[in-house]
């Protein structure tokens, strides 16, 4: 597995519906509502409750508006919802009744600022109180006083719009525990994505966009268990750029820092999808590639330097220059650690400098302990 960018989990792709679009159909809702009751008190001439509906309706027109264009302030439009269905149920219960069951309305209300995020923790507990306070004087107003403004509402009549309200209030608290619901799983996704994001940024070498060494070692133990249990040999090279001391120093460190960009790419265009490549250090390279014997890992690596070798560099100035690079190659079986794997590696490179540079070497050399323990 060569570094890609791995799927972010956006929270976007999860959600099924825009916010803007969830609160505008919660706006047409309520919307929908009060020009029900808009209808059904001005049929019962209740002229103070008409009106109040038609300032209703108004409000939920501009609010589905605004909310649709800038669905950011969800905060606002809450509030603004909770203080006109408090208005409204405590107008409606003074004027027709408890009985009609508007407190219902009051109730829906009481959780609401709890999930909303105030500046200032106290206005949620201060809208907590002032609704209590609602429902607990309008009941000893309407009902242990029979304090209302019209008695034409009939015990029947009254009875059917309890069973209305009782419908809508299940429904707002149904609809709102799905959006709460809804909000509460993206921001879970939204922080998985930024875990997630985090967790590969620490795997990552900037300058490279190669993996980097702390990562590789954990690659490199997944594939030493892999071959330990017999599950298939795996080989790994380590490459070095040759004289990049010079490079850096004849064309400036940026041409150097191009050189690595550039290898890496090779790199991870070279080495199949199973593998994983790092920067292991400064100029240094490392591929692994699980499933793989000395042979393959070979011709990767002689692809590899010769891309390289043939590719021209232009520094700054203008000037091209060349730059090579010496691969020392090891397969392992299992039979021993990928940290002895790595070091004869780094013996086979470092036999490749000593001899000529801008080579892959895979035979054994000597100083190589143990001998021959990899598998061609
Ligand atoms: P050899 O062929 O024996 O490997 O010689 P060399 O010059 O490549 O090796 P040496 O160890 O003497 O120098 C390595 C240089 O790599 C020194 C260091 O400044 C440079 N280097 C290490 N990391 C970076 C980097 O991120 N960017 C640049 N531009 N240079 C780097
Ligand atoms: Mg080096
Ligand atoms: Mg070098």
């Amino acid at each position: 597995m060569l570094f890609k960018p791995t799927k972010q989990l956006s929270a976007a792709k999860y959600s099924r519906r825009p916010l803007h679009v969830t609160l505008l159909l919660i706006d047409l809702c309520f919307l929908a509502v009060h020009i029900f009751f808009l209808v059904y008190f001005k049929s019962k001439g209740i002229e103070e409750m008409f009106r109040l509906n038609i300032l209703s309706v108004l409000i939920y027109v501009v609010m589905g508006a605004a909310a649709y264009k800038k669905p950011t302030h969800t905060t606002l439009y809450a509030c603004i919802t909770m203080i006109e269905v408090l208005i409204h149920a405590g107008a409606a219960l003074v004027c027709v009744g408890w009985e009609t069951g508007f407190a219902m309305f009051i109730v829906c209300c009481a959780p609401f600022p709890f999930f909303l995020e105030f500046k200032k923790t106290y206005v949620a507990y201060l809208f907590a109180a002032v609704i209590a306070t609602e429902f607990i004087v309008i009941r000893i107003i309407t009902y242990e006083y029979h304090n209302t403004v019209y008695n034409t509402i009939s015990e029947q009549e009254a009875s059917r719009l309890f069973l209305f309200n009782s419908c809508i209030s299940f429904m707002i608290i149904t609809i709102f525990s799905v959006v709460y619901k809804r909000a509460k799983q993206l921001d879970q996704l939204n922080m998985k994505a930024k875990n997630e994001s985090l967790t590969m940024l620490a795997k990552i070498d900037p300058l490279s966009q190669l993996f980097n060494r702390r990562a590789m070692i954990d690659f490199l133990k997944k594939i030493e268990q892999d071959a330990k249990e017999g599950r298939g040999a795996y080989v790994l090279a380590m490459g070095d750029l040759d004289s990049f001391k010079h490079i850096n120093d004849t064309y400036g460190h940026s041409a150097g820092d191009n050189v690595i960009t550039t290898v890496s790419r090779m790199m991870t265009e070279e080495v199949p999808s199973e593998g994983y490549v790092c920067r292991w250090g400064g100029e240094e390279l490392l591929f692994a590639v699980p499933y793989a014997d000395v042979k393959k890992g070979t011709a990767i690596a002689e692809r590899i330097r010769e891309r390289l070798s043939q590719h021209s560099f232009v520094a700054g100035d203008g000037r091209e220059y060349h730059v090579t690079v010496t691969f020392g190659v090891c397969g392992c079986d299992g039979s021993f650690s990928y940290e002895r794997a790595v070091s004869i590696a780094d013996k086979r490179l470092y036999y490749g400098k000593q001899h000529g540079k801008n080579r892959v070497v895979s035979e054994p050399v000597e100083n190589e302990n143990p001998e021959n323990t990899e598998t061609e």
